[in-house]
């Protein structure tokens, strides 16, 4: 029996899992409705995450590189800077970004409203939100997640700043202790030092990045560690006191006890999904640790007519994953698609400079696995790029099948890791060989040959080999 309902979906959420939704939704005539509380309309992306923080990345580099000069022949000076500017600016971005992207998507859709208010479950297909309640068939929880608050003892008294404070900071600290040391705590420790912040690093972890490939973790630490970062590992915070202008932390490791003092603490210790207030255990949504919302490929939570996408579900915390996962969600809930995503496949990057940027299986993941492994390490300073433009930090490794020669991960350390992981995501996605990868013309001089000159490892000998030869 078909359901009267106010909506044929209610989104609960407005960041980018609800807005692919919303996209889908509306191209299907679907009556439909998005409510969103907490972050402005976006959410995390384009107010408080991709957006300000690649912006303010950008600005780091622009204030950097001029004091260190690539080139011997250029004099090395020190910009001046303007703090209260340079955030205006950034706001001023996000406003823009915000409207374009968001305001205006909204607008075109002839069948999506926008309701502003904290949304909670209070039965199966029911919606409470900003004093009213709205009916759904079918509901899609994209609520986002939040930092991750950990239990140091003196930390709530002492006062600590998440991202969304610390990029809405009217000062600039002279001193920043970032706990963590995922891609968040890199970013933002290096976008601060080189605003002028005197920034250590802490982690608990034994070393940065754990999940990539350790070259890489290791060589990025020498370049942060390089520009003044100080980076301790292993190291766990105990506890948190304020003093005169600023905090005291004590921090232990296996050897020594440590008392550091820092204008500012930044938490960038991981995220859970916005799981609280939802009503969820009323209706008997299955959450997983009280962390994020059990759902299984096709995106459907344990009651068959509510779907969760995006961080919420917390399979692979990215924009580009939530987008897809929201679009996807919309699409088995009305029709009989089935369809999953292939998350070997989804590639990542951590913005520092040099960029981080990977897809598919570590060396340790294939290893696991197959208790062998066939990969090439190359690094920069064979591109001849790199070396032409002076700027040879990094590496590229590549993981391939120990039989057939099969692309199967590719993680790199360089300039632009960014822009360069697409060619080597391609090849994951669809089964590409070092073969096929040779076989290819890459233009030269680029960085993104170096997915080629690793091809080339596995079949010869690259320490003797002239431009672009096959
Ligand atoms: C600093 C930072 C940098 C990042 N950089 C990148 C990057 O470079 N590339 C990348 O791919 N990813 C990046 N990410 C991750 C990316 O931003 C997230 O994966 C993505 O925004 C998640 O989208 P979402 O729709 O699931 O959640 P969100 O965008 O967080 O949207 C959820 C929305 O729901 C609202 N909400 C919560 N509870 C309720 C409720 N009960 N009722 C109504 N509304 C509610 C929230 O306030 C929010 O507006 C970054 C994240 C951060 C924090």
């Amino acid at each position: 029996m078909m359901l009267s309902t106010d909506y044929d979906l209610i989104i609960l959420g407005g960041g980018a899992a609800a807005f692919a939704a919303a996209t889908e939704a509306d191209r299907r005539e679907l009556r439909t409705v998005i409510i969103n509380a907490g972050l402005p309309m976006g959410g995390t992306c384009v107010n408080v995450g991709c957006v300000p923080s690649k912006h303010l990345l950008a600005l780091g580099k622009g204030l950097y590189h001029p004091t260190r000069p690539d080139f011997a022949s250029i004099e090395a000076t020190t910009p001046s800077f303007d703090f209260a500017r340079a955030m205006a600016d950034k706001d001023l971005l996000v406003s823009a970004l915000r409207q374009r992207n968001y305001q205006e998507v909204l607008e075109s859709f002839s069948h999506v409203e926008f309701l502003e208010g904290r949304g909670r479950l209070i039965d199966a297909h029911t919606v409470e939100a900003a004093g009213r309640q709205l009916t759904g068939s079918k509901i899609l929880i994209a609520t986002g997640s939040s930092t991750r608050i950990p239990s140091f003892k003196g930390l709530e008294e002492t006062g600590y700043l998440t991202h969304i404070e610390a990029l809405g900071l009217e000062r600039l600290p002279a001193s920043l202790l970032v706990f963590g040391s995922g891609f968040l705590a890199l970013e933002f420790a290096q976008i601060f030092n080189r605003m002028g912040t005197k920034v250590t690093l802490v982690a608990r972890a034994p070393r940065i990045l754990r999940v990539q490939e350790p070259e890489i973790s290791d060589a990025l630490r020498s370049c942060l560690e390089s520009e003044g970062i100080e980076i301790l590992t292993e190291n766990h915070i105990q506890s948190v006191s304020k003093v005169a202008g600023g905090k005291r932390v004590n921090v232990t490791s296996k050897d020594e006890e440590r008392v550091l003092e820092t204008e500012e603490i930044l938490l960038a210790t991981g995220v859970r999904g916005n799981v609280d207030e939802l009503g969820l255990e009323d209706i008997g949504v299955e959450v997983i640790d009280n962390d994020r919302i059990l759902v299984n490929d096709q995106m459907q939570t344990n009651i068959p007519h509510i779907y969760a996408a995006g961080d919420v579900t917390g399979r692979k915390r990215l924009e580009t994953v939530a987008a897809k996962e929201g679009k996807l969600a919309v699409e088995n809930a009305f029709t009989n698609a089935g369809k999953s995503i292939d998350f070997n496949s989804i590639p990542y990057a951590v913005f520092t400079d040099p960029e981080v940027a990977s897809v598919g299986l570590t060396e340790a993941e294939y290893t696991d696995q197959h208790g062998t492994c066939s990969c090439r390490t190359i690094p920069m300073d064979m591109i001849p790029r790199a070396v032409a433009v002076n700027d040879t930090r990094g590496l590229l490794k590549m993981v391939t099948h120990h039989e057939t020669g099969q692309v199967l991960g590719v993680h790199i350390l360089a300039a632009n890791a960014s822009e360069m992981i697409h060619e080597a995501t391609l090849a994951v996605k669809h089964g590409l060989s070092v073969d096929d990868l040779i076989d290819t013309v890459h233009v030269f001089p680029t960085y993104s040959e170096a997915i080629k000159i690793a091809a080339q490892a596995f079949r010869r000998d690259i320490s003797t080999m002239s431009c672009c030869v096959e």
